[in-house]
């Protein structure tokens, strides 16, 4: 999952960064509202942070443009204490949900899942696929119950296609969703992580879709 993180405030894009990081998403940052447009339009993420005081454009603009261009991806905004005209602002502008300065780090990482969570049209923070489970809390993978071994990639990897189970899921798009814009991609690792997570759970949950891409199976 791939996030994009709009804050202008270095200390505390900082920590939002390490805490994304460490809660294994993927975190493209700008301290600006043009980039911040450029990048959203552009680029696939999964969920944009989007502080609303910012340079250039502000936050509240650059969410009406991209509703406007018809981007639905979710969006948390950051609002000053006790901005409760920010918020309505916001909420009417397209926000999907909104958090106030100062906030804990955990329930803006909670409010995240959960967007993710219902822009993908799942109702719980676990999710099943056969006999894997995936708490999106922890991060945790099991498979009957044992725990699984995942490195961060394959992570990444197995948290995207168990969100959009049943669906086929590109090698591009994949890649779009597991890596930050500066990183090397190459769209043939993926297969590499596949191979890999075939090994770690039923191999047959994961279906190569020739010349599509990928499909996880739910037969629930
Ligand atoms: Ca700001």
């Amino acid at each position: 999952m791939r996030i994009l993180l709009v804050e202008d405030e270095p200390t505390l894009s900082q920590q939002l960064i390490q805490a994304l990081r460490e809660s294994g998403y993927s975190v493209d940052h700008t301290d600006n509202g043009r980039d911040a447009q450029h990048l959203a339009l552009g680029e696939s993420f999964d969920a944009i942070i989007l502080d609303l005081g910012l340079p250039l454009i502000d936050g509240l603009t650059v969410l009406k443009n991209l509703r406007a261009q018809g981007r639905k991806m979710p969006v948390l905004i950051l609002t000053a204490r006790d901005g409760w005209h920010e918020k309505v602002a916001g909420i009417d502008a397209g926000a999907d949900d909104y958090l106030s300065k100062p906030f804990h780090m955990e329930e803006l990482l909670a409010r995240l899942r959960a967007l993710i969570r219902r822009a993908t049209g799942h109702a719980s923070s676990e999710l099943d696929c056969g006999t894997v489970r995936l708490d999106t809390k922890s991060g945790r993978v099991t498979v009957d119950a044992q725990p699984v071994t995942l490195t961060a990639h394959e992570l990444k990897v197995l948290s995207y296609l168990m969100h959009h189970q049943n669906e086929i899921v590109s090698r591009t798009e994949l890649t779009e969703h597991i890596y930050e814009q500066d990183f090397d991609r190459d769209s043939n690792t993926i297969e590499v992580f596949i191979g890999r997570l075939r090994k770690k759970i039923p191999p047959e949950l994961i279906e190569t879709v020739r010349g599509l891409g990928y499909r996880l199976n739910n037969t629930n």
